[in-house]
Order: structure tokens, then C-alpha cells, then sequence
């Protein structure tokens, strides 16, 4: 299993979030797409991975007020819309990135 750590944590402008994650592979998010993969109970279904949030819901401008560092192995975000429950694991952000690199089919993946 791949287990990194995150070496930097970044907002880069108010929608984007720059992670550097220890083997030196950087992963960049919109405050959309990770409000959108909230991984809350009310967000996704604990036991089917099931999601109870319509993405399209989700407005494009979202940005995130605040970020916690969660223990040693998460973070939290405050976002735009109120919503702040969801606990992001290295492990689950690591899985969210969509570069390249970690997306099997570029560009059909997602959206
Ligand atoms: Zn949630
Ligand atoms: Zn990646």
C-alpha cells in the first residue's frame, strides 16, 4: 500500500491547494474537486464509498478558509460553503490526485 507524507502544504491561490509529497511528486487540487470527494459520513458512504454529494452542487469558486493538520496523518478543511467535517488522510489525498502520472486514462477519468 502506498502510505507517503506530504513534505510541503500550499494554498496556492484562493481555489488551488499544492501538495509536495515526500517523494518529491506534487499534486495540485481545487477546493472543488477535494470539497467534492469529501470523505465525511454525510459526504460518501462509510461502507460503499457511495457519494451523497451531487459534484455538480459543488460551485466552482469554492476555496477553503482554513486547513488542519489532523494528528500526523490528515488534514481538515474549512470550506466556503460551511462544510468542515471531512477528515482527508495523506492516504485518500494521495488517491485524489489526478495527475498525470496517477490517472490510468488522462482526461476521461474525471469530469
Ligand atoms: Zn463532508
Ligand atoms: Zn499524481
Amino acid at each position: 500500500m502506498l502510505n507517503f507524507n506530504p513534505k510541503n502544504i500550499e494554498k496556492v491561490d484562493d481555489d488551488r491547494l499544492k501538495i509536495v509529497w515526500e517523494d518529491d511528486h506534487i499534486s495540485l487540487y481545487s477546493f472543488q474537486y477535494l470539497r467534492q470527494n469529501c470523505p465525511c459520513a454525510l459526504c460518501q458512504d462509510e461502507w460503499t464509498g457511495e457519494k451523497l454529494v451531487d459534484p455538480e452542487q459543488i460551485p466552482a469558486n469554492t476555496t477553503s478558509a482554513r486547513a488542519e493538520l489532523v494528528g500526523n496523518y490528515a488534514i481538515s478543511f474549512s470550506f466556503s460553503d460551511g462544510h468542515g467535517t471531512g477528515i482527508y488522510s495523506f492516504e485518500h489525498l494521495r488517491k485524489l490526485c489526478r495527475c498525470e502520472e496517477c490517472s490510468p486514462h488522462p482526461g476521461s477519468q474525471w469530469n
